[in-house]
């Protein structure tokens, strides 16, 4: 459920016409709805009221700081995966004691900031990671809130470069391994366990995966309690999956009710890190038909909007609905790629679209909130988009549009 809907044949961002923001401030245009962005927080809460929990957006999926503030104000905790995403948080009003600490290549310096400024906890991946932590924990004379994140070899089933779960990839420590290492860690004393984490995979469409990591991960609490190892909280990690296209992904409620019913037996607390099912859908990225071309029999509608904006298609092949936000008569005859300005050839937004529209038109990708700007770049020295965030009829830029300048602040012409 999103705030992107037409009215008389039109497309608007709640109560705002998409072409006319695109007229203002320019393409290709970010635009995320905050109705859109609260309704999904306030899912996740629902989800979950049965129990004790923390709601830890992930920040990498969108980590503009008008959505970190509002996560903030809606109380959610935090899931960053370096000290650059950690500044974010502290720089948007977000609090460190609400935010956990997730990524397999962690640096002596991110620990040593991430434990100034309190963390609530850091997810380890790796015994020589335990190893950094208790250095960096003994300098600092305190004692670091850990927990392991374990692999818990199940399968997300979903797209393998986003598929972190299974036991030969980069993700996280193996139960047998990471039991030995709860007992060392537990006897140490710069560390302090409080948890134990997991995080399967990305844009899962059915409650099973997680249900499976729940019960490997359960079992493995179990273990530890009758080793005298008291785990606070366990956090299962983000990977609540949207529609894109036709995929029927379960709600908070229905993907989070089998795993409430198991943490109502336990005497632990909750941690869930959702990005994509929080922010996907709130937003869209609007870009501009530049031409219409045709090479052979094949149609291309080429916009202002490119695999520097958005990346998902060109990297992933994955399918990401696109809509003109002037409604015009469709049939087979307007069959077309849109594609971008960008010297690749998988320089895509979406391929064989049943799609018409003129020069001028301002196309809208669906479902660009997550991991759209926040994976974008200058490649091709193109600028980073403009972003808006709409509040019923009320606009407000929450990044504006970078300037050519400033692409080359950082670089020098040696003498
Ligand atoms: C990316 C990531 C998430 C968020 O995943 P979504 O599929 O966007 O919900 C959560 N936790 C960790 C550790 C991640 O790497």
């Amino acid at each position: 459920m999103d705030y992107f809907n037409f009215k008389d044949g039109n497309l608007y961002a709640e109560d705002v016409k998409v072409e006319d923001l695109a007229k203002k401030y320019g393409t290709p245009l970010y635009i995320y709805s905050k109705a859109t962005l609260e309704r999904h927080y306030r899912a996740f809460e629902h989800a979950l009221n049965r129990i004790p929990h923390l709601v830890c957006y992930s920040v990498k999926s969108n980590s503009n700081l008008a959505v970190l503030n509002l996560m903030a104000k809606l109380g959610a905790g935090f899931d960053v995966v370096s000290e650059g995403e950690l500044r974010r948080v502290i720089a948007a009003g977000g609090d460190p004691k609400k935010t956990v600490f997730s990524g397999v290549g962690k640096t002596d310096d991110e620990l040593e900031f991430a434990l100034v400024n309190g963390i609530r906890c850091i997810n380890a991946e790796s015994s020589a990671e335990v190893e950094a932590i208790k250095r960096v924990a003994k300098r600092l004379g305190l004692k670091a809130p850990v927990a392991l994140r374990i692999n818990p070899d199940v399968d997300a089933r979903t797209l393998p470069a986003i598929s972190t779960g299974l036991k030969n990839n980069k993700f996280g420590i193996a139960t047998d391994e990471a039991y030995e290492l709860y007992l060392e860690m537990n006897k140490d004393p710069n560390l302090n366990v409080q948890g134990i984490d997991c995080h399967i995979g990305s844009q899962m469409t059915s409650s099973v995966p997680i249900l499976e990591a729940a019960d490997v991960i359960i079992p493995f609490y179990e273990k530890l309690l009758k080793a005298g190892i008291k785990i606070g909280h366990i956090d299962l990690g983000g990977g609540l999956g949207v529609t894109y296209d036709n995929e029927l992904p379960p709600s908070p409620d229905d993907f989070f009710d089998g795993i409430c019913e198991r943490f109502k037996k336990l005497d632990c607390e909750l941690y869930i890190e959702p990005g994509r099912a929080m922010v996907a859908n709130a937003g869209i990225l609007a870009a501009k038909v530049i031409y219409k071309k045709r090479n052979g029999e094949k149609r291309f509608l080429v916009t202002d909007g490119a695999m520097n904006d958005l990346i998902r298609p060109a990297l992933y092949n994955a399918h990401m609905t696109i809509v003109n936000a002037k409604v015009r008569p469709q049939d087979e005859e307007n069959c077309c790629d849109v594609v971008g300005p960008i010297c690749e050839s998988d320089d895509f937004l979406g391929k064989d679209r049943i799609l018409a529209a003129e020069q001028g038109d301002i196309l809208a990708v669906r479902g660009a909130g997550a991991y759209g700007s926040s994976m974008s770049s200058n490649y091709n020295s193109r600028r980073l988009s403009c972003e808006l965030l709409v509040d019923g009829d009320k606009v407000s830029v929450i990044r504006r549009r970078q300037k050519f300048e400033e692409m080359w602040e950082l670089e020098n012409i040696p003498e």
